[in-house]
């Protein structure tokens, strides 16, 4: 279950659209097509029409055949060419193209996974679900070139389906479902998706005024969840309207997909049967994308220079939600970032102007992360009112256009009357984030008061920065924003009151990348560790045993032979283990994880020498052995609770800020 939502929510947006390439002018289509799940039959007519004649290359799927073929109204022999899973039939400059064609449709793989889906390409059908993926080539798209349509669809009277765009009109007749939609904006490609569904509708009116026919298109066996998802729906679309402007289209979708999979496009979602089982989809995943109608399906981020949409709907969408909910569960986002920046191969890293779409887990940390740590930062920086303006101008500046890094910049100088440039500079075109720390800080008695002067250090090259720093003076905690713009540099703060302890960033505001000591391990730093040691300070030879099992499944690395291991597994008995923290002088055992609770715990530390160490605690060897499977599955947790195999326990250690210390000037504290 985890890995599928921890796997899933990696990959969610991955058929937003891309415009690479756009044509002077958008092909529009008008297509009618038949499909039969049972025999996997499917039969079409097109007329795609230009604007001015063009010369244009149709990509049809491999296993489809040209049935007719019309160039301006005269029959034309076309030459197809197979490349891949595709044909291209290559025409000469014209207005009109019309081309009937039919085949049959590959059979629905159920076992396919997300990523299976993504690549497999190919337009697949059966009784329990139509998919014909854009690029899949199930109707002669035009190559290079976006595209309007208007799309009739006609299924057996047991079967719904839909693409992107507004429906039209349907009617039940003959033993036949009709259904016809339209989609007026340029697109990139048309998706279809079919299957038994069972509809349930509503229409809301929109705090915009607009109304938006809400459907969700289910697998029988959903029914129940209907509702509440529409319910859902409902709420983003009013919260994302009086944020950003009216919802662009007069349609939202939730479909449900036999294959593990989740897809978002204009007007709908495709989310797997499982992944809509799943009880947090509703309050993270379905918002996120209900808010890719406005971001990346409403303004169209310009890729060759940068995808500024996945960051900004990462910011008012997941991170929104935890911000929403309270300020610890938002900051322990901003820590997540953090970490798995910090954790990243720095030859991974890449500015963020370079991010155009996700293909891998770096790309995310940079194009989602520090892309949504820009957005905090800049909210930050210019103030919550002038944010939500900038947001609302770029809106209304872009709504269907393409739009770029530099138009979002434009929207917030607007909105905030300051030059923006450098913030942008620095957050976009370079790699890396700054190296914070304190370097010196000393206090001092003036008139008036006490005279803090803090040294702080950046590494190169240096970044304009606004430090927080929270300052303990011994009548209570004030925060203050210091401006920093050198590698290092010394900064004077007048304080009516004794300072005692300056803390760096506690809230993590800035994007940086956190000192070893900052980020609190969690069982992934371990899993991944470069020469990792199992050590069982244990008598008990299953207990052995069970723990050479749980390294094997757990570390993903080779064992270290000698001393020099860079992470410690320790599995034993709790005896075993609480004296062999004693024996290493490490922290003990942390009293919620107590002994008595559970049959195993689990938890991360740093060594002295600042090694991870895992402690790993059972009350006996079959509970160890009982680990082994749900355990790789928590790696973004620093401790859990055991009972037999299933978790009844887990979360992370809060980050270890950067603290001094002041020397007092009496001694006396
Ligand atoms: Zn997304």
């Amino acid at each position: 279950m985890t890995r599928l939502a921890v796997y899933f929510a990696a990959v969610i947006c991955a058929l937003a659209p891309a415009f690479a390439a756009l044509a002077a002018s958008p092909a529009a289509h008008q297509i009618r097509v038949r499909i039969e799940p049972d025999t996997r039959l499917l039969e079409g007519k097109d007329s795609i029409r230009f604007d001015a004649p063009r010369a244009a290359t149709l990509l049809l799927s491999a296993r489809l055949r040209i049935d007719s073929l019309s160039v301006d109204g005269q029959p034309y022999a076309a030459a197809a060419r197979p490349e891949g899973n595709l044909q291209r039939i290559a025409l000469p400059a014209a207005r009109r193209i019309d081309l009937g064609w039919s085949g049959e449709l590959a059979a629905l793989d159920r076992g396919l996974d997300h990523r299976g889906t993504l690549t497999y390409a190919e337009p697949a059908s059966g009784r329990e679900g139509t998919f014909l993926p854009s690029g899949s080539g199930w109707y002669p798209s035009v190559e290079g070139s976006l595209e309007r349509y208007s799309l009739e669809l006609d299924l057996p009277q047991d079967q719904r389906g839909l693409v992107p765009g507004r429906l039209v009109e349907e009617r039940q007749a003959g033993g036949r479902y009709r259904a016809r939609f339209e989609f007026r904006q340029p697109a990139e490609g048309i998706t279809l998706m079919a299957g038994p569904y069972r509809v349930e509708e509503r229409r809301v009116r929109t705090a915009a005024g607009s109304e938006v026919r809400l459907r969700a298109y289910f697998h029988a066996e959903l029914a129940g969840l209907a509702s509440g998802y529409l319910d859902s729906v409902a709420g983003y679309l009013d919260l994302y309207e009086r944020r950003i402007g009216a919802y662009p289209f007069a349609e939202f979708s939730v479909v449900s997909s036999p294959t593990p999979t989740g897809f978002g496009m204009p007007t709908l979602t495709y989310l797997g049967i499982d992944v809509l089982r799943l009880p947090f989809i509703r309050a993270t995943s379905l918002g996120h994308e209900v808010l890719h109608n406005w971001w990346g399906n409403g303004v169209y981020p310009d890729y060759a220079r940068g995808n500024w949409s996945e960051g900004l709907t990462n910011f008012m969408a997941d991170y929104a939600y935890r911000e929403r909910d309270s300020r610890e569960a938002a900051s322990a986002m901003r820590l997540a970032w953090l970490r798995d920046y910090a954790a990243m191969p720095p030859g991974d890293d890449a500015p963020l102007a370079h991010f155009t779409s996700r293909t891998h887990g770096a790309s995310q940390i940079v194009g989602y992360n520090k892309s949504a740590m820009l957005f905090f930062m800049l909210r930050d920086l210019i103030g919550e009112a002038a944010f939500d303006a900038g947001v609302r101008d770029f809106w209304s500046a872009n709504r269907f256009n393409i739009a770029s890094w530099d138009d979002l910049r434009g929207a917030f100088e607007r909105a905030s009357g300051k030059n923006l440039s450098a913030f942008f500079e620095q957050w976009l075109e370079r790699t890396g984030a700054p190296n914070l720390r304190i370097a010196d800080a000393k206090a001092e008695v003036v008139a008036g008061g006490w005279q803090l002067s803090v040294t702080l250090e950046q590494g190169a090259p240096a970044y304009t920065l606004s430090v927080p720093l929270a300052i303990r003076t011994i009548e209570g905690e004030i925060t203050r924003r210091v401006a920093l713009s050198r590698e290092r540099e010394t900064l004077i703060l007048q304080l009516s009151a004794e300072p005692l302890q300056i803390t760096l960033d506690p809230e993590l505001r800035l994007m940086r990348r956190l000192a070893a000591a900052e980020t609190p391990p969690i069982l992934r730093d371990a899993m991944l560790a470069e020469h990792p040691k199992l050590i069982t300070p244990t008598a008990d030879a299953a207990v052995q045993t069970a723990a050479r099992d749980l390294a094997a499944r757990l570390l993903e690395r080779a064992q270290a032979e000698g001393p020099d291991a860079a992470m410690l597994l320790v599995a034993g008995l709790h005896a075993d283990i609480d004296a062999w923290l004693a024996r290493e002088g490490m922290a003990s055992r942390p009293a919620m994880l107590a002994a008595t609770r559970g049959s195993a715990q689990v938890w991360t530390a740093r060594a002295g020498d600042g090694r991870i160490v895992v402690l790993v605690s059972v009350r006996d060897a079959p509970s160890l052995a009982a680990l082994s499977t749900p355990l790789p599955h928590y790696g973004q947790q620093s401790y859990l609770v055991f009972e037999g195999a299933r978790m009844v326990e887990r979360g992370t250690w809060p980050a270890q800020p950067q603290v001094w210390t002041l020397k007092s000037r009496t001694g006396l504290r």
